[in-house]
């Protein structure tokens, strides 16, 4: 009902706004919105913060693309809007624990949303957002999940942090029995954080941010469970048009049946198995695979480029497009695991697994992160 009541609220304040047209009216709202942005902030509701910057990111969106002067301005806005989104969508998620720990948390989602916040913070931290909170919440579900290593890193770190008085007495004793567990993570957790592009496991935790360390893809994650999702982007040639790509991938060629029976039933613990043996090894067949590979050893990222024969070799169901408004170009994404099933909302294009997307909606009846209804039509 409250969320309701802020949508409606909402929703009435922007229908207000997009009454002016003017740029310089826009701009008075923008402010406004931060202002109400920061509000959310100070009083640490962090689901609304996420849910207020993604507005504020794509007012600033319109603004860059009615007003030639300041789409510079406004698309660096919008950038760091969408990215600050993100870290308060999550960092709810982390409240909520050392809010609540009794009450009932995914280990999985909670370990996962953790290491993406922390690979994220290595620059400065927004308001609000405690990396206390979260080594220590990293600290438990790492113990929990036998990433016995990373969860000593994490007591390591929490030292060095000015702790809150209600933590003290769990670190302490955290700190020490973790010391009598192998020094190692599990060996299951290591080949989970493997890059689709690249095959090479990654560190559980990453300095670059949410990046591959061997080839620099930037890795996708599921918007709920935090998972790295089996996609990797890439790029059309020069001189392809958005339209022309999509009537190329859109001629529905025949699709190989070779992926299908491997990476078949893919939920649960079948998941690394599956990772492992259904993954990347089908690049003769798939011009697309072909294109991954990169010169070893380079420090730049090379992205994957397609020519429009590769382009026509893809099937529409493998390919997720994120179509954002002009000035922004469409970003385009290939699944590496077609039976994995990934919905994209069309509104904030953030991905989910379907099934994870499914019963969010039906909890909130609408996208968990945008708050699109389920019922607009696209
Ligand atoms: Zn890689
Ligand atoms: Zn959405």
């Amino acid at each position: 009902m409250l969320l309701k009541t802020h949508r409606s609220n909402w929703l009435l304040f922007f229908s207000y706004l997009s009454a002016f047209h003017k740029a310089g009216r826009q701009n008075e709202a923008v402010k406004v919105l931060e202002q109400l942005t920061h509000n959310a902030v100070v009083e640490n509701r962090f689901n609304d913060a996420g849910y207020y910057y993604w507005m504020l990111s794509m007012q600033c969106l319109d603004i860059g693309r009615e007003c030639e002067e300041q789409r510079k301005e406004m698309l660096e806005k919008f950038e760091r809007f969408q990215h600050l989104a993100e870290l308060y969508y999550v960092y709810r998620s982390i409240q909520r624990y050392t809010d609540e720990p009794f009450s009932s948390h995914m280990p999985e989602t909670l370990f996962n949303i953790c290491r993406f916040l922390l690979n994220n913070l290595t620059k400065d931290v927004p308001p609000g957002i405690s990396k206390v909170n979260t080594l220590f919440a990293l600290a438990k579900q790492s113990r929990k999940l036998g990433a016995y290593k990373l969860a000593r890193y994490a007591y390591e770190k929490l030292q060095e942090l000015h702790i809150p008085s209600r933590f003290l007495e769990s670190i302490e004793l955290g700190s020490l029995s973790i010391r009598s567990k192998p020094f190692h993570d599990s060996e299951d957790l290591i080949e989970g954080m493997m890059c689709y592009r690249c095959s090479t496991n990654n560190p559980l935790l990453n300095n670059q941010g949410s990046v591959c360390i061997n080839c620099r893809q930037s890795f996708i994650y599921s918007a709920s469970s935090y998972e790295v999702l089996p996609l990797v982007q890439f790029y059309l040639e020069e001189g392809i048009s958005d339209e022309e790509a999509l009537s190329l991938i859109d001629l529905e060629v025949p699709h190989t049946d070779e992926g299908n029976a491997r990476g078949h039933n893919m939920v649960g613990n079948d998941m690394q198995a599956l990772r492992i043996d259904g993954g990347l090894d089908y690049t003769e067949e798939d011009p697309f695979t072909a294109k991954m590979s990169f010169e070893q050893g380079g420090s730049t990222f090379v992205p994957v480029k397609v020519s429009c024969s590769v382009l026509r070799s893809m099937s529409r169901r493998d390919v997720l497009i994120k179509r954002w408004p002009k000035p922004l170009k469409w970003e385009y994404f290939r699944s590496l695991l077609p039976d994995v099933s990934i919905t994209m909302c069309p509104s904030c294009f953030k991905m989910f697994h379907s099934e994870d997307y499914e019963l969010l909606v039906l909890q909130h009846s609408c996208c968990p992160y945008c708050r699109r209804p389920i019922d607009e039509p696209n």
